[in-house]
């Protein structure tokens, strides 16, 4: 007997932004394995299950993909379902491919379930738009990390070109991201909300480009950096009352123009 491999999105951490068709997978599978940062609620609903961290928390110990791609072809053998829960949606970031590749070459049965990534938890979060008429009308999802071995990555390029970009797994290196993104043509003056923690105990910040290097080290959980003119508004407001604080004898300059 061959089970079936559900690939499973958890969504962005907040247990009852599920999909009905993951809960109802998860109350009947026989084995999941999950990401790390899958809330401890949403585990729960695999009441039956045996449940398997294969997590990836980026600089902590992490099980190898090779490995849980094994793991996933013979726990169907073994079972009926198999439930691999990642966090956010399965088919961005989340190397479901390298798993359904594996899957495919052994021919187990596989599905995909998806679920809220990220970015849209984090925009529900803002009350804030990715895309808005006149505004923005293209969004460039991207990540700055690069596995060793892989292609140089065009997601500069990508986040330069697009109206508003999404950037994952980029806070710790936010200095990098500010100064490449600059160096690309971004205006230093681009607006720039982080949202850490999104559906949860979030927190959310805004700043620009230029000043996004000082809260790298700000962000100990996961962060989503939103870039785009529709962050405007508010990156202004938190900048002009910063420029309070900080009375300089200088004339105030506009921290933001109105034109990039
Ligand atoms: N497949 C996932 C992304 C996995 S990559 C998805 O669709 O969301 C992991 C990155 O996702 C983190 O480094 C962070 O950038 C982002 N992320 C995941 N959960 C988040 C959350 N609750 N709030 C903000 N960002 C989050």
């Amino acid at each position: 007997m061959t089970g079936t491999v559900y690939l499973v999105g958890a969504g962005p951490g907040a247990p009852d932004l599920l999909t009905l068709r993951a809960a109802r997978l998860l109350a009947a599978a026989d084995i999941v394995f999950h990401d790390a940062l899958v809330h401890p609620d949403t585990l729960a609903l695999a009441e039956r299950a045996e449940k398997i961290a294969v997590g990836k928390r980026c600089g902590k110990h992490s099980t190898a993909q090779k490995f849980i791609n094994k793991r996933l072809v013979d726990a169907a053998r073994g079972h009926s379902i198999v439930v691999r829960l990642k966090g956010g949606d399965p088919m961005l970031f989340g190397r479901a491919q390298e798993e359904i590749a594996a899957l495919e070459a052994a021919g187990v049965r596989y599905e995909v379930v998806p679920g809220v990534t990220a970015a849209l938890a984090a925009a529900a979060e803002l009350g804030t738009s990715l895309t808005q008429r006149g505004v923005a009308r293209s969004v460039a999802f991207a990540t700055p990390r690069v596995a060793e071995g892989e292609p140089p990555s065009t997601w500069v390029q990508s986040i330069a070109a697009a109206d508003a970009g999404a950037i994952y797994m980029g806070a710790g290196q936010a200095a990098e991201i500010a100064e490449a993104l600059i160096a690309a043509g971004k205006p230093p003056t681009t607006p720039v909300a982080i949202v850490e923690s999104a559906s949860l105990e979030s927190r959310r910040v805004f700043t620009t480009l230029a000043l996004l290097p000082r809260l790298a080290s700000q962000f100990s959980g996961p962060a989503v950096i939103l870039i785009g003119p529709q962050y405007r508004a508010r990156a202004q407001s938190v900048l002009n009352s910063a420029m309070e604080e900080d009375s300089a004898p200088t004339p105030r300059r506009r921290a933001i123009s109105n034109t990039d």
